[in-house]
């Protein structure tokens, strides 16, 4: 069968090219920004390719090798694109289902195939898994590009719609006329879907390409911000971080600093313990010492305030926060970071209503710390991940931040979240601290425990909207 010069073989011999090639290239292009994700995503465009070349070998290999076999592989390569666009969701599935899945599919396909001897029921039940396949690839595409604002999804959902409309037409077609399947790739696959196939797989992955590189380029923008003056929300907690970071650095000069009265306040009181035992000094002479000792407290204490309100949040600004948004919007400033240390970040939520009544630009704030110290203590650890979920519990949304790490001491547990408690070289012991005060301004608490599968296991307990609107009656009601 030709067509203007192409036939169908052809098309697809062209489509198998594109898809061993563009992966191949997309891995290149995307080195220094590779992720898991990335892996997967080329990965499928590699199992799309062998099996297409598999099938263009029928008459030659034999039958498992160009039936059940590359089906497998469309189906596996479906299963490692959606699981890629949902990593970009922070929603990664866990191995074992696709696993299942995959082997459940290839029974069900040799069923029909050997089992049952039936042709078209077998074409019906690629091409239904081909189109249930590719709408869900449409579905987490438009879900990418709209909660993430990444629109070079949409080329990948759009090339998928048209794919679909002309499956859905060849499986219409099937239905009222019956097949001929003597050959491999004529029949159901049509010269239209080859061509339209060799033409997915170059929008895909360029579609591909833009989702990473418009990754890197939102975490650098967010990352040159740093410095600048703060001028809305995101750049105001860049902007309080980085007054934390600066005062990680400056701790050493601040230990200095308040070193001084505190010896001050050590030697004096020496001085009066031992004057008042031998009887040396007389008692306006202990008012003198103990006035040096309340001198140098007020010091101390006007140095730590001066600390305190260097760092401490400003006013709180109530509105209507979702927290399922809220989790996606800031692991945003962590992004670069993810990437560069390969940690996977997974994120899972509760049906329902996730509003609580604060203030996103603090909440958020308390996020990106929790992340930040999850990456610090996943330094070393092999396959990071950190793992988010929103729950409901009786009268709070509780969002869950837990990383695989070495977890915290049980012994240091009870002082972990108390100020300037910090087992790190260069940590201040303040993010904890300061976080613990924004979730109670809020009307919640923070949780800090170990995971029981090992590492830190933080839980964020916030009053849903409503519950926070009849706490805010209840705080300012009038006496009757
Ligand atoms: P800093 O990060 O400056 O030390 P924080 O208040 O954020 O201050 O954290 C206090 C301490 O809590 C850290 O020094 C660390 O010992 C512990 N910690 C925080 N998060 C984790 C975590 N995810 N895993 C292990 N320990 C943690």
């Amino acid at each position: 069968m030709s067509h203007g010069g192409l036939n169908i073989p052809d098309t697809y011999l062209i489509s198998c090219l594109l898809f061993f090639l563009l992966p191949v290239m997309t891995w290149i292009l995307l080195n220094g920004v590779r992720s898991l994700r990335v892996t997967y995503w080329c990965f499928g465009g590699l199992c799309f390719g062998f099996g297409v070349f598999l099938i263009l070998q029928r008459n030659v290999l034999p039958d498992w090798a160009t039936y059940p076999l590359p089906n497998v592989l469309f189906f596996t390569a479906y299963l490692a694109r959606i699981q890629a666009l949902r990593m970009e969701l922070y929603a990664a599935w866990k191995l074992f289902w696709p696993c299942v899945s995959i082997v459940l599919f290839l029974l069900v396909f040799e069923g029909i195939r050997v089992g049952l001897g039936d042709q078209l029921l077998r074409f019906e039940f690629v091409i239904i898994y081909h189109l249930a396949m590719s709408a869900v690839i449409i579905y987490l595409a438009f879900e990418v590009g709209f909660k993430l604002k990444m629109f070079n999804t949409f080329f990948i959902g759009l090339v998928h719609v048209v794919l679909l409309i002309v499956m859905v037409y060849q499986f219409i077609f099937l239905i009222n006329n019956g097949i001929q399947v003597e050959s491999a790739v004529s029949g159901v696959l049509s010269l239209k879907l080859g061509m339209l196939g060799a033409l997915s797989v170059v929008i895909s992955h360029f579609g591909y390409i833009g989702i990473s590189l418009d990754r890197l380029i939102s975490s650098e923008t967010q990352l040159k911000t740093t410095g600048w003056v703060a001028l809305n929300q995101k750049q105001q907690i860049i902007a309080q971080l980085d007054r934390q970071r600066s005062l990680g650095a400056m701790s050493a000069s601040l230990g200095h600093e308040i070193n001084q009265p505190l010896t001050a306040i050590m030697s004096n009181a020496q001085l009066v313990k031992q004057g008042v035992n031998r009887g040396l000094l007389n008692s306006s002479e202990v008012i003198e010492v103990l006035d040096k000792i309340i001198f140098n407290t007020q010091r101390a204490n006007a140095i730590v305030e001066n600390i305190r309100g260097f760092i401490k949040p400003t006013s709180l600004e109530k509105n209507k926060v979702d927290l399922g948004e809220l989790v996606l919007d800031s692991v945003k400033f962590i992004n670069q970071k993810l990437m560069v240390l390969d940690v996977d970040f997974n994120f899972s939520k509760a049906e329902g209503d996730l509003l609580v009544l604060g203030d996103a630009t603090q909440l958020s704030q308390v996020l990106v710390n929790l992340y930040r110290n999850a990456l610090e203590a996943l330094h070393e650890t092999v396959l990071g991940k950190i793992t988010v979920s929103i729950s409901h519990s009786d009268e709070y949304l509780v969002i869950t931040v837990q990383d695989n790490g070495p977890g915290i001491a049980e012994h240091l547990l009870a002082n972990i979240g108390e100020p300037f408690f910090s087992t790190k070289n260069e940590g201040l012991g303040l993010g904890l601290s300061i976080s613990k005060t924004i979730i109670e301004q809020h009307g919640g608490q923070l949780l800090i425990s170990n995971a029981e599968a090992g590492g830190a296991c933080f839980k964020i307990m916030l009053p849903p909207v409503k519950n926070a609107v009849d706490k805010l009656y209840s705080d300012y009601a009038m006496p009757a």
